[in-house]
């Protein structure tokens, strides 16, 4: 499945631990979407408080200076909004009912028809906010879906919303990749527009090249890939 014999989504939301999690993830199939006029929400659980050696740095400080970063780069590949959830960073919790719910309401405010998020079954996935917000954004989906799931989000014209279309990067196991020969410099740039987290920028050009040319299938040159789930 290429874009050729693809629908392009309207509407996309792509869901993630932390500032950069989808810039390295996904960011050149999100600038290949915005290209074809998908319309691109992050929503990004914590503000990546704890990322620094700086012993003067703030979390405080800090969280405002990634989630600027993160603006930053999303713009670089056109999306267009951002939703911070503002969980402390490093303590999400796998099955939290109010990150589900979080999770829930920005995916019921932002209706997407396709929702990108880290896959949690990737095995031997250190990192604890990496695996919670697979969980947060599967389960998020599903609850999404459901009016008696936080029902009480239901008010002010807030609807139920069903999403169709689930990609998970980071995993082991993709059936789904999407050409990004075209737009590997524009997740380059997104990636250096965390400059608070790239301490080698010259390097990260060649490590994402070799990424993308590794990580090919269907005759593409450079690719993301992704596990794909269809959802009735
Ligand atoms: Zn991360």
């Amino acid at each position: 499945m290429g874009l050729h014999d693809f629908e392009v989504p309207r509407r996309v939301m792509a869901i993630a631990a932390h500032p950069d999690d989808i810039d390295f993830g996904a960011s050149g199939t999100m600038a290949l979407l915005a290209a074809k006029g998908a319309h691109i929400t992050y929503c990004v659980a914590t503000s990546g408080q704890k990322g620094t050696h700086d012993p003067r740095m703030t979390s405080r400080r800090l969280a405002r200076i990634r989630e600027d970063e993160q603006r930053a780069a999303g713009r670089v590949v056109g999306a267009r909004e951002f939703v911070f959830l503002r969980y402390q960073d490093g303590e999400t919790e796998a099955h939290d009912m109010k990150l589900r719910g979080d999770v829930c309401r920005a995916i019921r405010e932002a209706k997407p028809d396709a929702v990108f998020c880290p896959d949690p079954w990737r095995e031997y996935q250190t990192h604890p906010d990496h695996r919670n917000l697979g969980w947060a954004g599967l389960d998020g989906v599903i609850a999404a879906r459901d009016h008696l799931f936080f029902p009480e989000q239901l008010i002010k014209g807030l609807t139920h919303h069903r999403v169709h279309h689930v990609y998970m990067w980071g995993t082991n196991d993709p059936n789904t990749w999407f050409d990004i020969t075209g737009t590997l410099e524009t997740k380059v740039r997104a990636i250096l527009s965390h400059t608070s987290q790239i301490p080698r920028p010259d390097e990260m050009r060649a490590r994402m090249n070799n990424f993308a040319r590794f990580a090919t299938r269907w005759g593409f040159a450079r690719s993301e890939a992704f596990r794909y789930l269809e959802l009735a």
